[in-house]
C-alpha cells in the first residue's frame, strides 16, 4: 500500500516538473541537511526538490572524471547525475541552492556551477550555533536568499506567503513524527524501511501531497497488525547521509532479522523533529528552529555532547538494544566521530557496528556475516561484532 502511494506521488511530482519546464515555472535544487529553508523555496512560488540520491556506485563513479575519489560517494553521486543527465529532476534545475556544512558539498556546488552554468547560491551556515552573532549571520543569509529567490521567479515573497509556506512544511514535520513515533510500540506497526521512503519521498514531492499520504498511513497504521515480531532486535540507525536509493543496509538489516526503529541521519532524511515556531517574525522563527531548538550538526563546534545526549534519549524512548553506524567513505566528520561513539555507548551497554559505503560493497558477504555477528551481541550472545 505505501508502494502505491509513493508511486503516486513520485508520478505527479514528475509531472509537476515536466509541466513547470513549459509554464516558466522555476525549480529551485537544494543539497540535503535541514539548513535549507525550503519554506522559502516554496513561498517564492518555485518547486522546491531535495538532491538527494545515491546508492550507486556506478553513478558516483561517473563523477571522477571531475572529482577526485577522496570526495564521498554521495557527493559524488550528485554530480554524476549532473553529468548523465538520465533524471527529469537534476535536469530541471534552474538553481542551486548549497548549504556550507561539509567540503565535499562546497566542491560539488562549485563543479555544478562551473559546469553547468547553474545559478548557485551559497548558503553559509554557522559553525558556533545558538544565541548571537551566528543567528544575525544566518538570517542575513536567508534575507540574501529571498531576494534571489523573488528575482528568479519574478514573485514577491510576503511575510503571508512565508507564513502560509511555513504552516504547509510544518503538517508535514508533524505527519513524519507521529508515524515514526509510532516505532516506540514494543511491535511497530511500519519498519524502518518503509518510513524511509516515505521520509525521501517528503524531500522532493510535493509537500502538501505528502502530507496527505502520511496522514493516511498513520491511521491505517494505527489499525494495523505490527510488521515485526517479539524478540527482534531494535537498532538505531546513525549516519551522515542516507540517499534516496541507498537502500541496502536497511535490506540487510531487515533481511538479517531486526528492525531499525529510529534514525539520526544528516543528510538525505528530512529533520522532523523541530517545527518553526508561530509569532513573531517568520524568518527570525525560521533561524530558531535551525539552529537554536534542534540539536546541533556534526560539523559545528561543541556539538558531541549534545548530540550524544540526542542519540541517549532516542535509544531510552525508542527501547534500542544497538547502533549500526552507517558512515559514507571519506566522511570525515562521522569517521572522527565513530570511535568516541562507539565508546561511550559500550558504557551505556549498548554495542555499536561500523558500517563504511562506497556504494559498492554494502551488500557483501563480509558486511552480512559483520552484521550477523553484532546482532548475536545485541541478542545477548558471545560473538564478537
Ligand atoms: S556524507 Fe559526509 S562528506 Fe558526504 S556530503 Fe555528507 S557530511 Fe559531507
Amino acid at each position: 500500500m505505501i508502494d502505491e502511494h509513493l508511486d503516486s506521488l513520485l508520478s505527479d511530482r514528475l509531472a509537476a516538473i515536466e509541466r513547470a519546464k513549459s509554464d516558466g515555472v522555476k525549480v529551485v535544487g537544494y543539497f540535503p541537511g535541514p539548513y535549507v529553508p525550503e519554506e522559502l523555496v516554496y513561498a517564492s512560488g518555485a518547486l522546491p526538490v531535495c538532491l538527494a540520491h545515491g546508492g550507486n556506485a556506478q553513478v558516483a563513479d561517473r563523477a571522477l572524471s571531475l572529482l577526485p575519489p577522496v570526495i564521498c560517494p554521495f557527493a559524488r553521486a550528485q554530480v554524476g547525475e549532473m553529468l548523465l543527465k538520465t533524471s527529469p529532476v537534476y535536469k530541471a534545475i534552474d538553481m542551486l541552492v548549497v548549504p556550507s556544512t561539509c567540503q565535499h558539498l562546497r566542491k560539488t556546488g562549485d563543479v555544478w556551477e562551473y559546469y553547468e552554468a547553474t545559478e548557485v547560491f551559497k548558503l553559509g551556515v554557522p559553525y558556533d550555533p545558538g544565541e548571537g552573532p551566528a543567528l544575525t549571520y544566518y538570517r542575513a543569509r536567508l534575507d540574501d536568499l529571498r531576494a534571489r529567490l523573488e528575482s528568479l521567479t519574478g514573485r514577491t515573497i510576503t511575510d503571508v506567503s512565508l507564513g502560509d509556506a511555513v504552516g504547509v512544511y510544518n503538517r508535514l514535520r508533524e505527519a513524519l513524527r507521529n508515524i515514526s513515533l509510532m516505532r516506540r510500540d514494543a511491535l511497530p506497526a511500519i519498519s524502518g524501511l518503509e518510513f524511509m521512503k516515505l521520509n525521501h519521498a517528503s524531500l522532493w514531492c510535493d509537500p502538501s501531497s505528502v502530507a496527505d499520504v502520511l496522514e493516511t498511513v498513520h491511521r491505517e497504521r494505527l489499525a494495523a497488525e505490527p510488521v515485526a515480531r517479539a524478540g527482534t532486535p531494535r537498532l538505531l540507525l546513525v549516519g551522515p547521509n542516507v540517499a534516496v536509493g541507498d537502500y541496502g543496509i536497511l535490506e540487510m538489516v531487515e533481511g538479517a532479522g531486526a528492525s531499525i526503529v529510529i534514525e539520526d541521519v544528516f543528510e538525505g532524511v528530512r529533520d522532523y523533529w523541530c517545527d518553526v515556531r508561530d509569532g513573531g517574525d517568520v524568518l527570525d522563527a525560521m533561524v530558531r528552529a535551525r539552529l537554536v531548538d534542534r540539536a546541533p550538526a556534526a560539523f559545528m563546534r561543541s556539538s558531541t555532547r549534545p548530540r550524544f545526549d540526542f542519540i541517549s534519549k532516542l535509544i531510552r524512548d525508542f527501547q534500542v538494544s544497538g547502533v549500526i553506524w552507517y558512515e559514507l567513505m571519506c566522511c570525515e566528520f562521522y569517521d572522527q566521530d565513530a570511535y568516541f561513539f562507539e565508546d561511550r555507548l559500550r558504557a551505556m551497554d549498548i554495542p555499536m557496528l561500523v558500517i563504511e559505503s562506497n556504494y559498492d560493497d554494502v551488500r557483501s558477504g563480509s558486511v552480512r556475516t559483520r552484521l550477523e555477528a553484532f546482532l548475536e551481541v545485541v541478542r545477548g550472545g558471545a560473538a564478537h561484532a
